[in-house]
């Protein structure tokens, strides 16, 4: 039996005793209990069930989940046009969530509460799209062969000092895309193509695998320093496989850029479809993901940082860094950028 079948119950069992006027509102109640937020999401973690189970205990409006790719979900949403069922849309990277809203799938929504715990640069300005949980894309590094005072900026790794030291995955990847929508806005086209191109020369291969890969062959020796996603250490480090934690075990985090503006750090976020039947409840739902309970479980399912300051971060993670200083550019910015930051990957070989 579903949370809001047994919530529909019981607010008919309590109509029997009631007055007319309390009649009214319970009717009011049971209506509510009947509606369905539809929610399209490209997260698929075990732990997110708690959260669509908290919303409906807390406004007895049930989810219905429909999980796929990012790309295939705004394409979904695009092409049911005005039919489309989808209230909200949940993806990862400033990227993606910026593709949505240029394909014209999100409405601008605004909350108080939305406004208040979310810090600006983690939010689209227009309100069309939220972070909820945060990433940081970290230097990686083989500690037998880098110490920490080797490392500073993403900029330095384009130095000579790291010729046939470096690995990276390919420029398809979003998550390089935004770092590199970062740098194009902290430095303009020119720059950041030299520093494109200086990272090219100092590839150790040619960029293959994903973040995983490249952590796995600097514990292995291949390289000397890659840049990854945060959680991507985490989760070799909290795996049960021996020689996940090994591998773990060989690399360090680096978190760049501390003396200026800060880590890069991209977000898992989402926003209201612009079609939505039920904006209000999806807007409810959004401002649901960011209560305290809500957080810890949104940012644990990936080994993520909380969005919310005072949610508690998974020690795991925290043992690998917190509270380091974070480029406040905004997500939109670079999210943006991913388009002209490709072209310019592309011009530097970074295949
Ligand atoms: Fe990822």
């Amino acid at each position: 039996m579903t949370i809001s079948r047994r919530v529909f119950l019981a607010s008919g069992a309590a109509v029997a005793a009631v007055t007319v006027n309390q009649l009214s509102r319970t009717r009011v109640s049971v209506a509510q209990s009947n509606r369905v937020l539809n929610l399209y999401s490209a997260r698929h973690y075990d732990t997110d069930t708690a959260l669509y189970e908290s919303f409906t205990q807390k406004t007895g409006i049930k989810i219905n989940l429909v999980e796929a790719e990012a790309d295939k979900l705004i394409e979904r949403i695009k092409s049911e046009g005005a039919n489309s069922p989808a209230d909200v849309l949940i993806t990862v990277d400033a990227g993606r969530l910026w593709r949505a809203q240029d394909a014209g799938i999100l409405q601008p929504v605004s909350s108080k509460i939305l406004q208040t715990e979310i810090p600006a640069s983690y939010r689209e300005p227009g309100g069309h799209w939220f972070g909820f949980s945060k990433r940081a894309r970290v230097i990686v590094y083989n500690k037998d062969k880098v110490k920490p005072s080797d490392l500073s900026t993403y900029e330095d790794l384009a130095s000579p000092t790291w010729k046939g030291r470096l690995i990276s995955r390919s420029s398809n990847s979003i998550y390089n895309q935004s770092l590199t929508g970062a740098l194009l806005a902290a430095y303009g086209d020119k720059k950041t193509e030299d520093w494109a191109k200086g990272l090219v020369t100092n590839f150790a291969r040619k960029p293959e695998g994903n973040d995983t890969a490249q952590i796995k062959a600097v514990a292995a020796g291949a390289a000397d320093v890659t840049f990854v996603n945060t959680y991507y250490v985490v989760r070799l480090a909290k795996s049960n496989k021996p020689e996940d934690q090994e591998v773990a075990a060989k690399v360090g985090v680096f978190f760049p850029n501390q003396k200026d503006r800060g880590t890069h750090v991209n977000i898992s976020g989402g926003g209201v479809v612009k079609t939505a039947k039920n904006p209000e409840a999806a807007t409810q739902f959004l401002e649901h993901l960011m209560s305290p309970e809500a957080q810890e479980i949104f940012a644990k399912g990936n080994n993520e940082y909380p969005m919310l300051k005072t949610a508690a971060i998974d020690p795991m993670l925290a043992s690998y860094g917190k509270g380091f200083k974070e480029d406040t550019l905004n997500a939109a910015v670079f999210g943006k950028n991913n388009l002209v930051a490709l072209q310019i990957m592309d011009r530097a070989g970074w295949a």
